[in-house]
C-alpha cells in the first residue's frame, strides 16, 4: 500500500481519510465500526510508523509494514480544525440549524446540541467528530502539534517530503507532546491537504494597539484556551 499522508484533522481530512480507507476495503462488512459511547481524550504518545521517516531509495526499497499506510497531521492539539478544542467557547454556535452539518451515517443529535433558535453548539460538533472518527478508527491514525512547514517532492523516487516539527502546547497540556520543537521529516508517496481555508488567522495591525498596554490582543482561536 502507498504510504499517504493527510495533512488536517478538520472535518476534510477526516471526510477523505475514512472514504480512502473505505475504497482500500479496510473496512470489511463483516467488522463495520459500531457507534461509541465513551469519547476517547486527545492522544499524542504514538509516534509516527517508520515507514514514514524514511526515504525509499530505489536501491533498498522499503516495504510498507503496515497494510495501510495512512496518518493525520495537524498542527493542533486535537482533531476538528475550525472546531478544534483550543477554539471553541462557550457561545461559539455554528451557522447551522440542527439536521444540516452532519455526516449521513451518524446523526448528530442529544440533549444540548442546539440552542433555542436550532443551531448547533460548537463544542458539540468537536465530541461528534471525534466520536466519529472513533466509529471509523481514525482516532489511532491522528499524530497532534505537528506543523507542516515545507513540501517539496523527490525527482527520482517521486517521494512527498514534508519537513515538520512540533508545535509546543499550551500549558495545561504539558507532557502531551514528548518531543516538542523537534524537527521531523516526513515521505509519503501521496499527500493530502486537508488545510482549510481559514485555519490560518489573520490578525490585522489596528493603528494604536502599540498603546494599549492593559491586556493583550486575542484573537478567536485563541479563546479555547
Ligand atoms: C469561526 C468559524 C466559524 C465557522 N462557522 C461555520 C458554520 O457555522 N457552518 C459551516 O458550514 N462552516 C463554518 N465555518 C467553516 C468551516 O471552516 C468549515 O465548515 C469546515 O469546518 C472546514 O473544514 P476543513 O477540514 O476543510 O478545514 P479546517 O477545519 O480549517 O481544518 C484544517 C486543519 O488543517 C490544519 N493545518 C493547516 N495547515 C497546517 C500545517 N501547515 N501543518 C499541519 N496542520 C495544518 C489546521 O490546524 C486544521 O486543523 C466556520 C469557520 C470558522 C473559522
Amino acid at each position: 500500500m502507498p504510504r499517504v499522508i493527510v495533512i488536517g484533522a478538520g472535518i476534510s481530512g477526516l471526510a477523505f481519510t475514512k472514504t480512502y480507507l473505505q475504497l482500500s476495503n479496510y473496512y470489511t462488512s463483516f467488522s463495520l465500526p459500531k457507534p461509541v459511547d465513551k469519547l476517547a481524550p486527545p492522544t499524542d504518545k504514538s509516534s509516527i510508523p517508520k515507514s514514514f521517516t524514511s526515504s525509499l531509495s530505489l536501491s533498498n526499497p522499503l516495504i510498507p509494514t503496515e497494510t495501510h499506510d495512512i496518518i493525520i497531521v495537524d498542527e493542533n492539539l486535537s482533531l476538528g480544525g475550525s472546531w478544534c478544542r483550543s477554539r471553541i467557547y462557550p457561545n461559539l454556535y455554528t451557522q447551522n440549524a440542527l439536521g444540516t452539518y452532519e455526516f449521513s451515517d451518524m446523526p448528530l443529535e442529544g440533549e444540548g446540541v442546539a440552542n433555542e433558535a436550532g443551531y448547533i453548539a460548537g463544542w458539540k460538533l468537536e465530541e461528534y467528530l471525534a466520536r466519529w472518527s472513533e466509529k471509523w478508527e481514525l482516532t489511532e491514525k491522528m499524530r497532534f502539534g505537528i506543523k507542516v512547514n515545507t513540501i517539496c517532492r523527490d525527482p527520482t523516487t517521486h517521494e512527498w517530503i514534508l519537513d515538520t516539527n512540533r508545535n509546543p502546547p499550551p500549558e495545561h497540556l504539558s507532557g502531551i507532546s514528548e518531543d516538542v520543537g523537534r524537527q521531523l521529516r516526513l515521505y509519503c508517496d501521496k499527500l493530502v491537504l486537508a488545510v482549510g481555508t481559514s485555519s490560518e488567522p489573520n490578525k490585522p495591525y489596528i493603528p494604536g494597539q502599540e498603546f494599549i498596554d492593559d491586556g493583550d490582543m486575542v484573537h478567536s482561536v485563541e479563546l479555547g484556551d
